[in-house]
């Protein structure tokens, strides 16, 4: 990370004087760099017993097999991830953990660790706003989970987004940029890092936001990351939405360049629903890369 705030950068950001075409990165461009796979991301979050779990991912498992070009995780409770794991050994669906503590082992009763998570997971979701909201995570307690999660390999889903309060007062951009700020902090290298833009008044509300602005949102984090680290970095990231996802409005955001996926909270427990976010997700992204 460069040793600079964004905080001292006036809004709106831009890359104007960093000696490119400025204002935006071209996150469209395939030149150096990598294609970004879309990805849908289910977090479960604190629902379905362990059958419930091997029943959920069991009505899926084939027709997600069947669709192509998206990287689909499920992210089930922690008690069901050995049971989901075993079922979905050989199959497309990878598999992630929805929290994490940051401290290796010890005494932390109750709490699980990098490695436990590493042993079983490819992927965990950091900075929930549930988490933030409802058991006090701060800036430095998912700096310190993304420290721990990268050092054992484990590939981070960075959530972060604003309050309604924040939105109306068009503080958007700032807090997002904050948030970053913060849950970065320090950190060199974000290995396979994902950013998740949740604004917090679209999750479980029933309230999705528009593509339109999500792009747009997205866009800044993008620019927030090349400004943080390097635009090659920045263009390789992927940055999905989350808030209120379901198949009836998938397909206003992915037709959006900037936006990479989803991750889907109350639509992923329905099978159905899960299998036909990811295929119409591979179905417009692959009219877009065509
Ligand atoms: C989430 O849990 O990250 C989420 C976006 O939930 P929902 O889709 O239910 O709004």
């Amino acid at each position: 990370m460069k040793g600079r705030s964004p905080f001292k950068t006036n809004f709106p950001l831009s890359l104007k004087g960093e000696g490119d075409k400025g204002g935006e990165v071209d996150r469209q461009s395939s030149w150096g760099v990598k294609m970004r796979v879309p990805m849908i991301a289910g977090n479960w979050k604190m629902n379905t017993t362990i059958s419930e779990a091997v029943e959920l991912v069991s009505k899926m498992r084939r027709g997600l097999d069947e669709i192509g070009d998206v990287e689909k995780v499920v992210c089930p409770p922690f008690v069901s991830l050995s049971a989901v794991k075993e079922l979905i050994k050989g199959s497309s669906i990878r598999l992630g953990a929805q929290n994490l503590y940051f401290e290796e082992k010890g005494a932390y009763t109750g709490e699980i660790s990098p490695l436990m998570v590493a042993d079983l997971c490819e992927f965990v979701i950091i900075g929930h706003s549930e988490r933030r909201q409802y058991f006090n995570e701060t800036g430095e307690t998912v700096n310190r989970k993304l420290r721990a999660a990268l050092k054992v390999g484990l590939k981070p889903i960075l959530c972060i987004g604003e309050r309604l309060e924040e939105k109306e007062t068009g503080r958007t951009e700032e807090v997002v940029t904050q948030q970053l700020w913060s849950s970065l902090a320090g950190i060199d290298s974000l290995g396979d890092l994902i950013i998740a833009y949740e604004p917090v008044w679209a999750i479980g509300t029933g309230k999705a936001a528009t593509g339109k602005q999500v792009n747009e949102t997205v866009g800044l984090i993008s620019l927030s990351i090349a400004q943080l680290y390097d635009k090659v970095v920045a263009q390789n990231m992927r940055i999905l939405y989350g808030g209120s996802v379901t198949a009836d409005n998938i397909a206003e955001f992915m037709p959006q360049p900037e936006i990479d996926g989803a991750l889907v909270g109350g639509a992923s427990l329905k099978a159905d629903e899960f299998l036909s976010i990811v295929r119409q997700t591979s179905e417009i992204k692959g009219r877009l890369s065509r």
